[in-house]
């Protein structure tokens, strides 16, 4: 397959081109630089007097930048800048991209550590919290910082990768953990390791008999799709079952470029996931999160989770109401495809996990039905079976069987 862009017919211009915007903002970039990921990354924005020369700031933003330059990191690719509007201070890109005055301001229940990752760390680069599955720090380093960052405590300072040490501890904790069957790997982005390095983290985690399968946490399609080269893509199907699990918020972020890097990894035999972070004023609208999911469907992505905004410092002016969440998904489900109708999950502040949210379509139990709402509001009776036992006598053969 060739390096190109593989859309489909579903080809579709963005409003203000995002090729006119390259033109404008990197006219000296050839195709070939612009095509090369480590080029992006040279040329990333890390500063708001860069920034300022290549785009109007608002009052807001320039108090921002200013204001969180000690506290958070700043990094823009130049191919994810090229999809902010210069004209909307709202633009839903821009949003995600750049600070503004708010985000230096931390607000009351706002934590550091807002999912209480911290004290269930039992090495540098595992975060275990769940029984069977654990989440692997693998870099500290992103290809855009996102300005609602749930691990900013982590993504600040100097950016590190994992010392082959750290990295080290981390396979020998999984390895000495037999529960473990299902290995997150995050970050920061592990894409942005080198492929020598992403095999060098893959190829002991695949050798380890109860690691069922394996996920990779990364905004690299949303912000460096160039990265996804063929080589990449086939390199992550080797390690099979392995999920890519992505970040796509608004239907803005799948450019031309975006579904190609996702359709890449789909036509190389690597699922693609999505999981979106519900932002007030930036995606907290039905109509949005609908056409996000249907883009990504397109795309060969399934939506996976929409999530609640944590508490993480400064974020407070992104963070929507919880019944604004259940009042999307209630929106969704039966006047889309059950596809497109992703988990709510809010991740308790100080450690208690994922929980989800739904619309309760029970409207009263009685002893032999339960009287449920359609999606459309009409009553409906489901009457319950007369018998309840639910025991499978089968499975005691089915558990004794040869492995
Ligand atoms: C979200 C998360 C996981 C994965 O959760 P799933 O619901 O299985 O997707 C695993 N570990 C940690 C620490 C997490 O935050």
């Amino acid at each position: 397959m060739s390096q190109k862009s593989v859309s489909g017919p579903h080809e579709r211009v963005l409003p203000g081109g995002a090729l006119d915007r390259r033109a404008a903002l990197f006219p000296g970039a050839t195709d070939g630089e612009w095509n090369d990921w480590r080029w992006q990354m040279r040329h990333a924005i890390r500063d708001a007097s860069t920034l300022a020369r290549l785009l109007p700031l608002t009052e807001s933003e320039r108090a921002g930048l200013d204001e969180t330059a000690a506290l958070f990191r700043l990094g823009i690719s130049p191919y994810y800048l090229t999809l902010v509007d210069p004209k909307h201070p709202l633009c839903p890109v821009r949003m995600q991209a750049i600070p503004v005055r708010q985000e230096a301001r931390i607000r009351p229940g706002e934590r550091r550590d807002p999912l209480g990752e911290d004290p269930h760390r039992p090495v540098e680069a595992i975060v275990h919290k769940y029984p069977d599955r654990v989440l692997l720090l693998a870099t500290d380093t992103c290809s855009t910082y996102c300005r609602h960052c749930t691990r900013r405590r982590l993504t600040k300072g100097g950016e590190a990768e994992l010392s082959r040490g750290a990295l080290k501890e981390a396979l020998d904790y999984v390895r000495a953990t037999s529960t473990v069957r299902d290995v997150l790997i995050s970050g920061g982005d592990p894409l942005l390791l080198s492929d020598e390095r992403l095999e060098e983290l893959l190829t002991p985690l695949r050798a380890i008999p109860h690691v069922e399968m394996i996920r990779i946490g990364t905004r690299i399609p949303v912000c460096l799709p160039m990265r996804v080269t063929d080589s990449l893509a086939t390199l992550l199907r080797r390690y099979a079952p392995l999920f890519v699990i992505t970040h796509f918020n608004h239907p803005k972020e799948l450019s031309a470029e975006a579904r190609g890097a996702c359709e890449r990894l789909v036509d190389h035999g690597v699922p693609v996931e999505n999981q979106a972070v519900l932002m007030r004023r930036l995606n907290s609208d039905a109509r949005i999160i609908r056409e996000l999911n249907h883009e990504c469907l397109k795309a060969r992505v399934r939506p996976y989770y929409l999530h609640q905004m944590d508490v993480a410092q400064g974020c407070e002016h992104l963070r929507t109401p919880l019944a604004k969440g259940v009042e999307i998904l209630e929106a969704l489900r039966g006047f889309t495809s059950g596809l497109a109708v992703p988990h709510l999950a809010v991740d308790l502040p100080g450690g208690g996990g994922k929980v989800t949210l739904q619309p309760d379509y029970v409207v009263e139990r009685r002893a032999h039905e339960t009287v449920l709402r359609s999606y459309r509001g009409e009553r409906i009776a489901y009457p319950e079976p007369e018998d309840a036992d639910c025991r499978c006598p089968y499975d005691e053969v089915w558990q004794a069987r040869a492995r």
